[in-house]
């Protein structure tokens, strides 16, 4: 039985250490019976380093729900005695100035990477395999790959979406396998298990890091820049297999040296073509998978020096499948991607020199071209923000790239940029490529079909103010993550009232505590002038006003409450003794109004967009604090509406909610209720006349004398290229209106990844932000699409009855990385129902 299992999955001949246990042997089943628990896959791991000395456990952090990140390290006795030293020699392939001695005898690193998507489960299940064989196979030749590198094993980028349809997968198994694609086996429910906890696709967030996952990874991938990494997933049960190169220009990320496709992505192809051949899977390469933005796990390695890989296994999505021709097993899907690691690492060993070499020259070429750029230096930072600031610098700091402080103030092109509250970026660097990332738009591209984002420039992400100088300039102390920590807060009693500005990415936060805490707080509807500390302070649109008489806390009490929230949300709150402005409205002045706790509820479920729901979770839970009710659209029927003031709905599809269900909303929102509408939600409430706004509609062209007649095969990249895959945009946002408070300044950039298109609205005050003339930013838009989006409507209000509905025609929470508009959605809970 055991060496069935192991003639199935080895490849001929193989022969192991029987001191080693088989994966089949610790788990009490053949592998490809079930789908693994995390939690036996763990054990499983430690097993292998309590009985081998080649093989050490390590924990690297933990998920959401507690799970165990973990990486196995791979490699003789005698090199991970040498671990420390082997990793520092490694690291100065990075670094250019730094000597290298004997670049040729250093090991190869490489991270063996598993199943980021938790329904494409085969991998994580060759990764015990793999495990095994290397830890286990008696050969010369696994000595030698031993010798010749360290070998990262890690198992599982998302246990806790792994589990969710591991637990799916085996409680639906039936004891006479099912292979009908029909049965509930095959169909997981809302919101399946490719995403993390919140819902995230971690396969997009190497570069976002919104998730405590890719935060531990990378931050174990930095602390050894490997050579190599895999990216294991599934596609549709009637493909094949797929390995890179994936489709040159078109699908390759712009700055990455052709190097890396060319050279290396052949190079290794070679190996695969043999690994499968071998067993006879059919496989394909070149035609598609996208492998250009920096937050995939195959794209990101390619711009540190490694070689980053996707492969993509037809899946069973379940434990056997029918397909237009033969039934697929999990068996049969866990041995291709096997075959694959195996030659992965056969691949990098034999090619040691090479991959240690392009790193090296990576790196060297990534300084040369940053020291010729034509911009030498990156000027950052919001003087009115500096929670906004703070996490722009921090995800500069967690990947690498080197920031300073500023020696002086600064001023380019009208804006301030005060030392202290403002750094620098010089392109002068080893990860210029990545600077490249943060701060240069792309608007030309080799090709205009995109699976996915074409755009991902991370200050525009974060709206960060930032300028460009031509000229290298004196570097101040090299930044740190120190000088990033929060401030310890302490706000004197205040005679009269507190003040805080809205302006600051989590000043929401202070407010939501505030309110929970029962304090009375007004926001401002005008800005004005106040004295604070015998000095004049300006508070612009949205501050926050909390007089101290008028409280149901007394005066000490309040204090402390405002304590709090300052060093919970990191804010600074301003105290005045009088409540006479200096200019604009008083203190006591109508356009002060009370805020009111927004009791939310979020409808989620079947017909949803489990992804923007997730972002809005996150955003609430993790970056506020503030509980969110999730409701599904099944319990909706039964929902006690008057226990909300506000309804959040994501991009539905289908038909999420029947009828009725609609016009209970409609009588809700009539009735005064804060109705937030996301994506394409808007285009469903006008669908069902909850809303009347109008679409933008195609200009009509004129009749054509001939019909266009083009090639067949083109059909896909002339549909392709109407579609926008992700484009970031400039747009003209009212900072007096309450959605947009906190807003200093008319400019906002809004990610738009869909072609829903909205006129502006007939009132002339309810589009409050709306697309410039001129928009595209960053990314690919077809011409005659970027004409219809042209002055159309981005953020706007509906009014319905007595109530409203706000529009987020673009979604603002975007992945979890879209700071720079994360400000109108916590507007639209707070102030939504105030005018
Ligand atoms: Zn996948």
């Amino acid at each position: 039985m055991l060496s069935a299992q192991n003639d199935y999955f080895f490849p001929e001949g193989s022969r192991f250490d029987p001191d080693i246990p088989t994966p089949e042997a610790f788990l009490g089943y053949s592998v490809g019976d079930f789908h693994t628990r995390i939690d036996r896959m763990v054990a499983y791991m430690e097993r292998l380093a309590e009985v081998s000395d080649k093989a050490n456990f390590e924990i690297i952090g933990y998920t959401n729900e507690r799970r165990p990140q973990i990486v196995l390290t791979i490699t003789t006795p005698n090199n991970y005695d040498n671990l420390e030293s082997i990793r520092q020699k490694h690291l100065k392939i990075a670094q250019p100035d730094a000597e290298v001695e004997n670049l040729g005898e250093q090991p190869v690193i490489v991270l063996l990477g598993y199943n980021v998507h938790g329904n494409e489960p085969s991998s994580t299940e060759a990764a015990m395999l793999a495990a095994y064989y290397l830890v286990a196979n008696t050969s010369s030749e696994t000595a030698e790959f031993l010798e010749n590198a360290v070998i990262f094993v890690d198992p599982a980028f998302n246990p806790d979406g792994r589990d969710r349809h591991s637990h799916w997968a085996n409680m639906h198994k039936a004891k006479e396998l099912v292979a009908d694609p029909n049965d509930r086996e095959h169909n997981e429910v809302w919101p399946g298990g490719r995403t993390n906890h919140y819902w995230f696709d971690l396969n997009r967030d190497w570069l976002p890091l919104a998730q405590v996952e890719s935060r531990n990874r990378l931050a174990f991938y930095r602390k050894w820049l490997p050579n190599v990494v895999t990216d294991y997933h599934e596609m549709g049960t009637n493909s094949t297999y797929f390995f890179e190169p994936t489709k040159p220009f078109g699908s390759e990320n712009p700055i990455v040296p052709r190097s890396n496709y060319e050279g290396l992505n052949n190079l290794f192809a070679e190996y695969y073509v043999d690994a499968l051949d071998a067993i006879g899977s059919l496989y394909f390469t070149k035609e598609v998978f996208d492998n250009s933005y920096p937050g995939y796990g195959s794209t990101y390695p390619d711009i540190h020096g490694g070689l980053g890989m996707v492969f993509e296994q037809a899946s069973s999505r379940g434990h056997v499948q029918e397909s237009d021709t033969e039934d697929v097993t999990f068996a049969f899907t866990i041995r291709n991607h096997l075959r694959t690691s195996l030659a992965t690492v056969r691949a990098s060993v034999e090619n040691r020199n090479t991959l240690l070499e392009h790193q090296r020259n990576f790196f060297a070429e990534a300084k040369a071209k940053g020291q010729k750029a034509a911009t030498q230096t990156y000027i950052f930072g919001d003087p009115n923000d500096w929670n906004r600031t703070r996490a722009f610098a921090k995800l500069l700091l967690q990947h690498g790239i080197e920031t300073y402080q500023l020696n002086e103030d600064m001023e380019i092109d009208d804006t301030k940029y005060p030392s202290g509250k403002a750094f620098m970026v010089p392109a002068d660097q080893a990860q210029y490529l990545m600077v490249q990332t943060f701060f240069e738009p792309v608007t030309e591209f080799y090709d205009s079909v995109f699976y996915d984002a074409s755009s991902w420039t991370v200050a525009l992400t974060f709206g960060m103010p930032y300028g460009g100088l031509t000229q290298n300039i004196d570097r101040g102390d090299a930044l740190t993550m120190d000088d990033l920590a929060s401030a310890p807060k302490s706000i004197p009693m205040a005679d009269y009232a507190y003040l805080i500005e809205w302006s600051d990415y989590l000043a929401p936060k202070a407010l939501y505590y505030l309110l929970e805490n029962e304090v009375n707080v007004s926001a401002a509807f005008q800005p004005f002038a106040a004295e604070v500390d015998g000095q004049r302070m300006d508070f612009g649109y949205g501050s926050l006003m909390i007089p101290v008489a008028d409280q149901s806390l007394d005066p000490q009490m309040l204090n402390q409450k405002i304590n709090e929230a300052a060093n919970l949300s990191n804010i600074d709150i301003h105290t005045v003794a009088s409540g006479f402005s200096l200019s604009g409205p008083d203190l006591g002045s109508r356009n002060f109004q009370v805020v009111k706790m927004p009791r939310a509820a979020m409808l989620i479920g079947d017909g949803t967009s489990a992804y923007e729901a997730g972002e809005i979770w996150h955003l609430l839970d993790t970056r506020y604090n503030m509980p969110m009710t999730k409701v599904d659209v099944n319990d909706f029927g039964g929902l006690p509406l008057e226990r909300y003031n506000t309804l959040v709905l994501v991009s539905t599809y289908g038909n999420a909610l029947d009828e009725r269900q609609v016009e209970r909303i409609k009588e809700w929102t009539q009735a005064g209720g804060n109705l937030i509408l996301q994506r394409s939600a808007v285009s469903w409430a006008m669908g069902n006349k909850l809303i009347s706004e109008k679409t933008v509609e195609a200009e009509k062209k004129e009749e054509k004398t001939e019909a266009e007649r083009y090639d067949f095969e083109t059909a896909r990249n002339r549909s392709g290229s109407r579609r926008v895959g992700g484009v970031v945009f400039a747009a003209d946002i009212d900072p007096s209106h309450p959605l947009a408070f906190g807003y200093r300044d008319r400019d906002i950039y809004v990610y738009r990844n869909h072609n829903i298109l909205i006129q502006p609205s007939k009132s002339p005050y309810n589009t409050v932000v709306r697309y410039k003339d001129l928009p595209q930013v960053d990314g690919y838009v077809h011409p005659e699409t970027l004409k219809m989006i042209q002055g159309s409507a981005s953020t706007m209000v509906s009014p319905v009855g007595r109530g409203k509905a706000i529009c987020l025609i673009d979604n603002p929470n975007f992945r979890g990385f879209w700071y720079g508009t994360n400000r109108l959605f916590m507007n639209s809970l707070f102030f939504g129902g105030m005018f």
